[in-house]
């Protein structure tokens, strides 16, 4: 504490600082609210620092200034674009898909002004926001209906609870998976108000293990794509086709959550199977539901497809109000399918179909015409190469799979707290205007450049970073 009293006689009044001509053009760009919110906090501030005996200025100017930087920091929206460089395509913390131009402009168009969301033009009278996107995924996934909610965990959600309320559903305990933290198949399966029926073991679950585990209060069969990891050595598990024969025996339907949900074979593309919503139905399954902004490559949402009947149950439940998509969404998602009526055209239309099936060769080219403006703006403290390393599809699709790519990496010079710059350097990628956003590995920063879209944004931007 300082030995003598504050003095705060020095600090101007807020109605000076207003009649400042600079304030005056904060108030013009900002508004006056927002003006005098940020300057009565940058007195607030001087007072404090004054009250710890901090020397401060305390002219008019130092207060507008300070006010006005606090306005600009304020004024930069908090979500924002990043570069995503990771080396994980389909990044759930970055946003997952990138859109397609078309489905972009169609969400811009939808949010403009007022459309036909729930109104059929023919009749006059009062429509089903579903039709926008049944037809085009009763065409692509050859199901007989379809139905659209916020994403694949409210699709599962909505499903169990509709079809499944107090009764029981068994599924393998080799499938009882965990999605990013929040979503577990046994939490949402106490949420929609079903009682899970564990069937098997983690590796091994037979025939007759569910054959034993259906009676009079088993309302469904369902299986769980194990997205996210796999179970490798002494395993078997039953086959959908005969899941579904088990399920259709005891007169109930059988459903698959598949996940990521590839509309199309993908190793067309040189990437690795993937089960589609196409096949699942044919082996069987009644419904099949799905994420929106994974594989598939549009906005967020969850799909389910499959039997009239049942999807027209989904339709009548509250949830299915509760979790619906928003008129955006829905335009996007009804362009993002309709791109795929032309899959020889779909990965140059389809952003995240062409982002993961970028040539490792393509990408060295890339890295090594970055390298040197990298190498410029860092020489000083990090050695810059173009190296192999291995991506992924990301969002738990596919997870043992990685994608052949290339790296810019920045290894620091110094042979001591290597740790403490690589992450200072870090720090300062992500303070850029368009943060950049890599891997830290092996002592070093990784950039690995399969969806750097944007060349000459990211050059623009080195050209800013000076050497922690
Ligand atoms: C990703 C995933 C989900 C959750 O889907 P969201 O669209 O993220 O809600 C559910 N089940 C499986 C098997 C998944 O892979």
């Amino acid at each position: 504490m300082p030995d003598h009293e504050p003095d705060f006689s020095k600090i101007p009044s807020l109605d000076r600082l207003l009649q400042a001509a600079s304030a005056i053009s904060l108030v013009e760009s900002h508004g006056r609210a927002a003006t005098t919110a940020a300057l009565r906090r940058a007195l607030d501030r001087a007072r404090a620092a004054i009250a710890a005996g901090d020397a401060i200025d305390l002219s008019e100017d130092a207060f507008v200034q300070t006010a006005g930087a606090h306005l600009e920091r304020a004024d930069v929206p908090g979500l924002r674009r990043v570069f995503n460089l990771t080396g994980t395509v389909l990044h759930t913390n970055l946003g997952r898909a990138p859109l397609a131009e078309d489905a972009i402009a169609a969400m811009a168009e939808a949010a403009r002004g007022a459309s036909n969301l729930e109104f059929d033009l023919e009749t006059g009278k009062r429509g089903d926001r579903d039709t926008h996107v049944e037809e085009l995924l009763r065409e692509l996934t050859g199901a007989e209906a379809a139905t659209v909610v916020n994403n694949n965990a409210g699709a599962v959600l909505l499903l169990l609870n509709a079809l499944a309320l107090r009764k029981e559903v068994p599924v393998s305990r080799g499938e009882l998976v965990e999605i990013g933290g929040a979503f577990r198949i046994p939490d949402i399966m106490a949420r929609a108000g079903a009682k899970l029926i564990e069937v098997g073991t983690t590796n091994r679950t037979h025939h007759k293990d569910f054959i034993e585990a259906i009676g009079d209060r088993t309302a469904l069969v369902m299986k769980v794509h194990t997205s996210n990891y796999i179970v490798q050595g002494f395993t078997t598990d039953v086959p959908e086709a005969e899941l579904a024969s088990i399920a259709h025996g005891a007169n109930i339907p059988f459903v698959v959550d598949l996940g990521a949900g590839a509309l199309v074979d993908l190793e067309r593309w040189g990437l690795p199977h993937e089960p589609t919503p196409r096949q699942t139905l044919a082996a069987g399954a009644d419904l099949v539901s799905f994420s929106g902004d994974k594989l598939l490559g549009g906005p967020q949402a969850g799909l389910i497809v499959g039997r009239a009947d049942l999807i027209a149950r989904l339709k009548k439940n509250p949830i299915k109000r509760a979790l619906r998509c928003d008129k955006a969404t829905l335009a996007a998602l009804a362009s993002t399918l309709t791109l795929y009526r032309d899959p020889d055209r779909l990965a140059e239309r389809l952003p995240a179909l062409r982002l993961l099936s970028r040539t490792p060769a393509d990408i060295r080219t890339l890295a090594e015409e970055l390298c040197t403006t990298m190498a410029a703006a860092l020489s000083e403290k990090f050695a810059v190469a173009v190296e192999d390393c291995s991506g992924q599809i990301g969002s738990g699709a596919l997870p043992v799979e990685t994608l052949n790519s290339a790296a810019l990496v920045l290894r620091p010079l110094a042979a001591r707290g290597k740790g403490a710059r690589l992450k200072r350097l870090a720090v300062q990628l992500r303070g850029l205007p368009v943060p950049v956003i890599g891997r830290i590995h092996d002592d070093a920063l990784w950039l690995d450049l399969r969806c750097l879209d944007d060349v000459d944004d990211f050059r623009a931007q080195i050209d800013q970073l000076t050497t922690p």
